[in-house]
């Protein structure tokens, strides 16, 4: 489970959001294209949810 502490700034605003423990897989964005990217070195919630 994500952690609240340990969320990316780069996530948009929201409930739903990477925390810095990614080990940038590539799974939430083969499975939810259009709400996660790859932004440096983690993936990013970009389309908020809310
Ligand atoms: S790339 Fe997506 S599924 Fe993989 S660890 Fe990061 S947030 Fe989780």
């Amino acid at each position: 489970m994500a952690d609240k502490n340990k969320r990316l700034d780069s996530n948009v605003a929201g409930n739903f959001f990477v925390d810095a423990t990614c080990i940038n897989c590539d799974t939430c964005r083969q499975l939810a294209p259009a709400s996660f990217e790859e932004l440096g070195k983690f993936s990013a919630v970009t389309t908020s949810c809310t």
